[in-house]
């Protein structure tokens, strides 16, 4: 496959979950990429097979060790592409990103539980820190499933040429247009006229406005760089 994926976590039942239906489903069934679980409770070394202990320096909560976060690291990371650890702490996962992680040959992503894990482990392995927004689950394992659906869409052949990736939010810095379909009118609403004429220039100018006018209103963060973009583009004309 050209994108492999290992997730370490406590639930490898829960891969691939939402991951083996439809368009990442299809395409892993069709070999365009890969998916491997490790059962990171697999390398405890006790026979009660404890994977976590009581923080030091006291506070709630436990914390996964570094020994045996290590010792699943060390089994699974096939030496190719980074090893991503899921936190609420790390880098806000956007498109840019997800499409720089869908032109590695492989990822593994390490799922938190409970607290999270030992620094020394992550340090040790360099682990590239993303987090999916701001807000905490209560592991990782949700966070990897919308990572890598994120990905392998974006992995040449996944997404085929009829779903066009061109015009989707944030290609063009702006939120998505709204969509409209069958039946003309419903609920006694009809669809906008312009989508009717079957006047392309005037339909693609109504859509430019309508993603500005989203995206001002709900994300003045996109809206800014999208016009600074637009300035700079007009300077070097
Ligand atoms: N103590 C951590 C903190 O305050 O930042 C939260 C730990 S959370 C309860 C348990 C695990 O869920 C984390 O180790 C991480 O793997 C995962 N997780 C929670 N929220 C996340 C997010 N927004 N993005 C990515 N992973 C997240």
């Amino acid at each position: 496959p050209a994108f492999k994926a290992t997730v370490l976590t406590l639930f490898p039942e829960m891969f691939p979950g939402p991951l083996g239906h439809s368009l990442a489903g299809k395409a892993l069934k069709d070999g365009l990429w890969s998916l491997e679980t490790v059962d990171i409770r697999a390398h405890a070394r006790d026979k009660h097979r404890t994977v976590d202990d009581t923080p030091f320096g006291g506070g709630a909560g436990m914390v996964m060790r570094p020994d045996v976060v290590d010792a699943a690291i060390t089994a699974a990371h096939p030496g190719e592409g980074p090893l991503i650890y899921l936190t609420p702490r790390g880098e806000v996962l956007r498109q840019p990103r997800v499409k720089a992680l869908a032109k590695e040959p492989a990822v593994t992503i390490l799922c938190g539980r409970y607290e999270g894990v030992d620094q020394r482990v992550l340090d040790k392995h360099n682990a590239l820190e993303i987090s999916i927004g701001d807000f905490v689950l209560s592991g990782g394992e949700a966070a990897a499933i919308t990572l890598l659906d994120a990905v392998v869409r974006m992995v040449p052949g996944v997404v085929g040429k009829t779903e066009s990736l061109e015009d989707e939010s944030f290609e063009t810095g702006l939120l998505e247009y709204p969509l409209y379909t069958r039946p003309q009118v419903w609920n006694d609403v009809p669809v906008p006229d312009v989508l009717m004429s079957g006047h392309h220039a005037n339909i693609d100018k109504w859509r430019r406005q309508q993603a500005e006018d989203i995206t001002r209103q709900r994300r003045p963060d996109l809206w800014s760089g999208y016009v600074a973009a637009q300035k700079q583009e007009q300077e070097g004309q």
